[in-house]
């Protein structure tokens, strides 16, 4: 009989989704798709009140990005964390169960902090024996949400990451450090250079900048754009405005007036193929944007971050030289000018190639296997 991997995510920033899909893909390219995969947002398809507050992530972090840092901090409490459990146990328990009994899973892979308590208590009221893993996708300060009891093994991004799950009381036995699951098109680089930049219609021969904000289009792009509208930059500039719908059209609108080539995205599925044609990628600090920017040796300047949730992922990039951060839009002109053509950037090149781990999604999908 075919077995079944279960795969609990939910969309609240933090590359959850990106990290299930590029699993899934990574399994079915190691096992010749021989195994059956779900991926289930456990807060939207499981209830009505927690997928209401999931809901309210894209405005929250888009307009006051504060209070979901304050949400962080306020939960980075074991007794706070018992009490959100209990809170949200007769919304989601039951349904969660529900969903577990329906697809009768041979191994679930959670990739989301707030579901690991909640799917080994409703293992253990299943009675069920199911192995249960977890991939962290934050790389090197994490939630201490992530870490349950009776998981079988947790997959991290880092040794510091690793380090700070045995700080919040988990056995080294239990850690692997793969890296964070990236599409495996990353890593193949099924796509080429050349073609793309045919297809997007970008010039060549331009350094080229890419401007995201991840799949929200968050992070300030508007004011950015206009820095590097006001001044001299001999750049192409690619700016990925996702779902965020208002960003797209007004630039798109302004597009044409520019003295510079900038080509305006809404939410693409092409994020390998266009960074593959960049030279730069400015973008607020998502765990997921980072480790693809890694993965194709894309050095990075990061222009904002989610309070609590990010801030390790800063400090990530800045320690290992993969890039600089730059939260005044005002000061973004001078930094892309002291890096274009220069030996810095060089050099992150270098660095990006010692600590990018662009077969995470492999390497783990192996693991994953090896559970069945
Ligand atoms: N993304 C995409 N298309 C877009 C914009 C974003 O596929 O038009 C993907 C991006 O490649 C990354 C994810 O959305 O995999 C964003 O994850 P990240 O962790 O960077 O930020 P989040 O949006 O989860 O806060």
């Amino acid at each position: 009989m075919t077995k079944k991997i279960l795969y609990l995510f939910s969309d609240t920033g933090g590359g959850h989704r990106t990290a299930a899909t590029a699993l899934i893909k990574a399994v079915n390219h190691t096992s010749n798709s021989k195994y059956q995969q779900e991926m289930i947002d456990v807060f939207v398809q499981g209830s009505g009140i927690l997928s209401f507050i999931t809901g309210l992530y894209a405005p929250i972090i888009k307009y006051i990005p504060w209070f979901w840092g304050a949400m962080y901090y306020y939960l980075d409490d074991p007794k706070k964390l018992q009490l959100l459990e209990l809170v949200s146990k007769p919304f989601i328990l039951r349904n969660l169960k529900k969903m577990i009994k329906d697809f009768d899973p041979d191994l679930i892979v959670s990739v989301h902090p707030l579901v690991n308590h909640l799917t080994v208590r409703a293992l253990k009221e299943l009675k069920r024996k199911t192995p249960f893993v977890v991939v962290i996708t934050d790389p090197v300060t994490l939630h201490r949400a992530w870490v349950a009891d009776d998981v079988e093994m947790y997959y991290v991004a880092t040794e510091e990451a690793a380090h700070n799950c045995v700080k919040y009381g988990l056995d080294k036995k239990k850690i692997k450090v793969l890296g964070i699951p990236v599409d495996p098109k990353f890593a193949l680089k099924d796509f080429q250079k050349a073609d793309a930049r045919v297809d997007d219609r970008l010039e060549p021969d331009y350094f080229t900048v890419m401007l995201m904000g991840g799949g929200e289009g968050g992070g300030g792009m508007y004011k950015i754009v206009k820095a590097i509208e006001q001044s001299d930059l001999n750049i192409q500039l690619v700016v990925i405005a996702g779902r965020n719908k208002v960003l797209e059209n007004k630039l798109k609108a302004e597009a044409k007036n520019l003295k510079f080539p900038m080509k305006v995205f809404g939410f693409t599925s092409r994020i390998a193929e266009l960074m593959s044609e960049s030279n730069l990628l400015i973008t607020k600090a998502g765990p997921g944007t980072i480790a693809e920017a890694l993965s194709m040796d894309l050095p990075l300047i990061l222009t904002s971050w989610l309070p609590g949730q990010e801030e390790g992922n800063v400090e990530f990039v800045v320690k290992d030289g993969l890039g600089r951060v730059c939260p005044n839009p005002d000061e973004i002109v001078e930094v892309i000018r002291s890096l274009k053509d220069t030996p810095e950037y060089k050099k992150m090149k270098e660095n990006i190639k010692k600590v990018s781990k662009p077969h995470a999604a492999f390497d783990i999908a192996k693991e994953i296997i090896r559970h069945l």
